[in-house]
């Protein structure tokens, strides 16, 4: 039997169902000369009966009786399968009680042996040597016997299973196409979930992604990102290219238009060094590779200024990391400062 036949057939199968079929004839009068068969989209085949096709045209005839071709030979190979599968049962079965009856053997065998050993003594002369002869030839015989049922008892489970594997394979196959639709929606599941996995990977070595997909991105990630912006570690206007590792996922949008391109070192120093460094080095990949320049954006301006050519042009991840940090520390300064002058305002 062929699984691989098994498959194609019911594939066929369930794709002729698209297809007009019997199944979706419409019954009108006998007298009407126009091939009784729908068409893909619902309306009926405009085309003449042919006379070797009774109450289909040519085309639909020639269709149809494929289609009964494939069934009937989907039929006959469900059948053939199902002897099968009898067969090795009924062979696994008849070897099992075998068994039994050359367990019983084995022992009775034993048993001979021990008494000819037992009873050598007694039995002299030519007699004997005619018994041992003939017991030898009996237990070798005897073991050649085993050993052959033995062979076949493991052949028959095999078959057996074997049978029995084809069998489920074949029932899930089957499964599978029994139904286009559902075959058509899991496909369709499968796509969706497939897209969904591609937008959720990023490399480790992080991707050229423009901000509305990284959007895209952080809220198939989970992430609500409602009024938020995708963040530039370095600005586009400093030479940050929109890639993965310039991306400080999203920030409210009124603070990310605040900050504009003026306060780069605070976003390294929000992003963390590891990070800071990624940003740093692909932003100067960048401009190092003219093939690679259309990765930073313009945003309106007309001249494109590089990582190398920008304000940060001389600084390395740890400085601008640096920089960020005392400009938050003068922050919180700055925010103490404010608390205390209120404080001595109201006292
Ligand atoms: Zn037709």
């Amino acid at each position: 039997m062929s699984v691989n036949t098994t498959l194609h057939t019911s594939a066929r199968v369930a794709e002729m169902d698209a297809n007009p079929s019997p199944s979706s004839v419409d019954v009108e009068g006998d007298d009407d000369p126009r091939c009784v068969a729908h068409t893909k989209d619902g309306g009926r085949c405009k085309k003449k009966r042919s006379a070797k096709h009774g109450m289909y045209c040519s085309q639909h005839g020639k269709l149809i009786k494929v289609q009964e071709d494939v069934e009937r030979r989907a039929r006959e190979e469900r059948a053939r399968e199902e002897d099968e599968i009898t067969a090795s049962t009924e062979l696994a079965s008849k070897v099992d009680a075998m068994t039994k009856l050359f367990e019983e053997l084995t022992t009775k065998m034993e048993e001979f042996k021990r008494v000819v050993v037992a009873r050598d003594d007694v039995l002299r002369g030519n007699k004997m040597n005619t018994i041992r002869r003939a017991t030898r030839t009996f237990l070798d015989n005897g073991n050649a016997l085993i050993s052959a049922k033995e062979t076949l008892a493991s052949s028959a489970a095999d078959v057996k299973s074997a049978c029995e594997r084809d069998e489920a394979f074949r029932k899930l196959l089957l499964k599978s196409v029994e139904n286009e639709r559902q075959q058509k929606e899991l496909e369709n599941a499968v796509k969706e979930a497939n897209s969904r996995i591609k937008k959720l990977q990023i490399s480790r070595d992080g991707e050229f992604m423009s901000t509305s997909r990284y959007r895209e991105f952080l809220r198939e990630s989970g992430i609500d990102v409602e009024g938020l912006d995708v963040f530039h570690i370095i600005a586009c206007s400093h030479g940050g290219p929109d890639h993965t590792h310039n991306y400080l996922f999203a920030l409210g949008s009124s603070f990310n238009r605040q900050i504009g391109d003026q306060l780069d070192a605070l976003n390294c120093f929000l992003a963390g060094i590891e990070k800071c460094n990624k940003a740093v080095a692909i932003a100067r990949k960048v401009a190092e590779n003219e093939e690679l320049w259309k990765h930073v954006a313009l945003r309106g301006r007309s001249r494109r200024v590089l990582f190398t050519e920008g304000i940060h042009r001389n600084k390395t991840g740890n400085d601008l990391c640096r920089e960020g940090e005392k400009l938050m520390r003068d922050l919180r300064t700055a925010a103490r400062n404010e608390r205390k002058r209120a404080e001595v305002m109201n006292s």
